[in-house]
């Protein structure tokens, strides 16, 4: 076969190719992350499964690095490479709800804000995360923490079937029935396998659900994080709350006194009767009075979109994490003393439970490792301004580092930054060799290789 030009692929596709001198290149090119600054040689821009095929056939054939975008969120900016091909599939969206088979086909480009609107209308949601802006590709195949994780599980384990681009140019639809090995490496294996085109999800009857924050001053950050750690531990599954070190932005919904304050509290979602979350609440509001409890019946698309406006595209992040199995005396005394710490505004440390209904499904199940852990930690540092970088860096840093030791050793891929295979691999456990198998059958060259990379089997 000659190799085409970007002219001819151009010619081939529906969508767009996008190149360093057209004027939607710098747009094209930037991902949420600010900090992320890469140069890839072309974008394309695709509609439909042929121009993903044509795509990665292009960037095979002509031996180019290829990165795959859904959302761009990815901390690590690992949907965009520098002097490569881009798989952009942000104009791939589309929901089709079945509402008599309760399950959603989702197009690989869509965020979750897309999946929440269309799921909605018919009183129902997958569980996701906790920001509508955040692409469901990424998101769905690292593994997907979320409001409904305790209650509804992982957003993999509401993943029933994908459809995909292999780096060979085959589509094939993995499920529990076709491919059945590389269904089970795409829950939890990220991007490594192909270019997922569609997503099948199992949806569950959600609407609206008894959700949002309760505050604590910083001075009763140890008792609170102590209740806290009990309370999830042996909560209802109806009932989810990740804790939180946080600093009160000027919004609305906040009272003025408390805006600039460095807080820490707990963003709960429960799904069920507002009297019974009411009920399961009792205990932990009535511990040390809160500064600021306003947690009511609300849709559940509003939940996701919370934190939208505080979190808008093109922030500096960096971010830090581990899986977590306990909090004991030491690590909460390490999380007040850095937690209290937070270097500027948009900064924060989350702990997201991932008991209740992700404990249910074993280990070897999917390529999800870590179930048998209680929280995902994840230390962010954030803000608007470049200058600030080497700041919000270092207090990441240095809080991981001093937390880490309490860890579970291995970190949720999607909070990672891009930190190479021995955090991979500590991530994957014995998890890691079966995909490193899967990943020689169906990507032997690794073709896919921007990502929180499998390295295929020798
Ligand atoms: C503000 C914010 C909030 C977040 N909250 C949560 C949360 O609550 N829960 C949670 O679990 N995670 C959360 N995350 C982490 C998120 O899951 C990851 O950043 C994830 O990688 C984002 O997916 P994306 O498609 O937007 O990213 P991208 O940058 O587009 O892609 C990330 C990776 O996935 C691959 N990929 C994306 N789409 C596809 C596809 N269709 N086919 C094949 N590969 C694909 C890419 O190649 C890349 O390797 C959050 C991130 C941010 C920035």
């Amino acid at each position: 076969m000659p190799k085409m030009s970007l002219d001819q692929l151009q010619a081939s596709l529906r969508g767009e190719v996008i190149r360093p001198a057209d004027p939607a290149y710098e747009s094209a090119r930037k991902v949420y992350n600010g900090m992320i600054d890469k140069r890839p040689a072309v974008i394309v821009r695709c509609v439909d499964v042929a121009d993903v095929m044509a795509a990665v056939a292009f960037a095979r054939d002509n031996e180019i690095l290829a990165a795959v975008r859904g959302g761009g969120h990815n901390g690590g900016g690992l949907g965009i490479c520098d002097g490569g091909l881009v798989v952009d599939l942000s104009r791939m969206k589309g929901v089709r709800v079945d509402p008599a088979a309760r399950t959603a086909r989702v197009g690989g480009g869509s965020t979750w804000g897309d999946v929440d609107h269309a799921t909605h209308a018919f009183g129902m949601a997958t569980p996701s995360g906790i920001i509508s802006t955040t692409g469901v590709g990424g998101l769905t195949l690292g593994g997907g923490i979320g409001h409904l994780t305790r209650k509804h599980g992982l957003t993999v384990d509401n993943l029933l079937g994908v459809d995909m681009v292999l780096a060979d140019g085959r589509f094939v639809t993995a499920d529990a029935d076709q491919n059945a090995d590389l269904f089970w490496a795409v829950r939890g294996g990220g991007g490594n396998f192909g270019v997922v085109t569609s997503f099948l999800f199992k949806l569950q009857p959600v609407s609206m659900v008894y959700a949002g924050p309760t505050l604590w001053p910083l001075d009763q950050a140890e008792g609170v994080m102590r209740l806290y750690a009990q309370f999830i531990a042996g909560a209802p599954e109806d009932v989810n709350g990740f804790f939180a070190f946080m600093t009160v932005p000027p919004a609305p919904m906040f009272p003025e006194h408390l805006h600039g304050k460095k807080m820490c509290g707990v963003v709960w979602c429960c799904v069920g009767s507002p009297e019974a979350a009411e009920a399961a609440l009792k205990p932990v509001r009535q511990f040390g009075k809160p500064a600021f409890d306003h947690v009511g019946p609300a849709p559940f698309p509003m939940v996701q979109s919370l934190f939208d406006a505080l979190y808008p595209p093109g922030l500096q992040w960096y971010w830090k994490a581990d899986f977590v199995k306990e909090l004991g005396k030491d690590a909460i005394g390490l999380h007040v003393k850095h937690g209290s710490q937070l270097p500027t505004m948009h900064s924060t440390m989350h702990l997201y439970p991932i008991n209740g209904a992700v404990h249910r499904t074993g280990r070897d199940k999917t390529a999800f490792s870590f179930r048998d852990s209680t929280w995902a930690e994840v230390i962010v540092g954030v803000d608007p301004d470049p200058a600030n970088k080497d700041r919000i860096v270092a207090w990441a840093r240095e809080y991981w580092d001093a937390l880490h030791p309490y860890s579970s050793g291995g970190a949720y891929v999607n909070f990672m930054m891009d930190e190479g295979q021995d955090r991979i691999k500590a991530t994957y456990r014995d998890n890691y060799d079966r995909l490193a198998n899967i990943k020689k059958k169906y990507d032997p060259t690794n073709f896919f290789r921007v990502n929180q990379n499998i390295i295929p089997a020798a």
